[in-house]
């Protein structure tokens, strides 16, 4: 779910050790080694343009793991949700670390849901600087709106309201 459609989206074929690998469909190209560099170049390009159009998969809704330390663990962290991570755990996470789309605050929206205790206390990590006040105060509203768009797969209501929260911080530290 994202509001940034007319982005183009950021490469999803990787060089591994030995080939490549779709991180969408998870399907590898191993050409046998060695090979010519042309050879392999031209294999990495055809892999590449065959899995342009794979769909980026899309992590369920609910709570995939039941505690924070299976979370932590696993597939769904980012910066944002680790910061939440962080702070509930004594820690001090950066100022930046705020959430600043969609998909970061469904990570946090995610990891909050296992750990309802600390959505209780989510006012606290508003503490880490204005962007985190900024997103912090406004969470009832931020989730609202993220639960109602989730089940359209676009948020644009959620993104332009975390732009318009996230306007004053971003202004003052440029
Ligand atoms: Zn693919």
């Amino acid at each position: 779910m994202t509001a940034r459609r007319n982005m183009p989206s950021p490469g999803h074929v990787f060089l591994i050790t030995n080939g490549f690998r779709c991180s969408h469909c998870g399907a590898t190209c191993l050409p046998t080694m060695p090979s010519p560099v042309d050879v392999f170049v031209a294999a990495g390009k055809a892999f590449s343009k065959l899995h342009r159009g794979c769909p980026k998969p899309v992590p369920k809704p609910g709570p995939e793991f039941t505690t924070v330390e299976a979370w932590r663990a696993g597939w769904d962290t980012g910066l944002s949700s680790l910061a939440i991570y962080t702070h509930m755990k004594g820690g001090i996470p950066r100022h930046d670390t705020h959430p600043r789309d969609p998909d970061d605050f469904g990570r946090c929206y995610r990891l909050l849901k296992i750990a309802p205790e600390w959505r209780a206390r989510i006012a606290e990590v508003g503490a880490h600087g204005l962007a985190w006040e900024a997103i912090a105060t406004h969470w009832d509203e931020l989730e609202r709106l993220y639960e109602e768009e989730l089940p359209t797969k676009v948020a644009p209501k959620l993104y332009a309201l975390m732009q318009v929260l996230l306007a004053p911080a971003e202004a003052r530290v440029s």
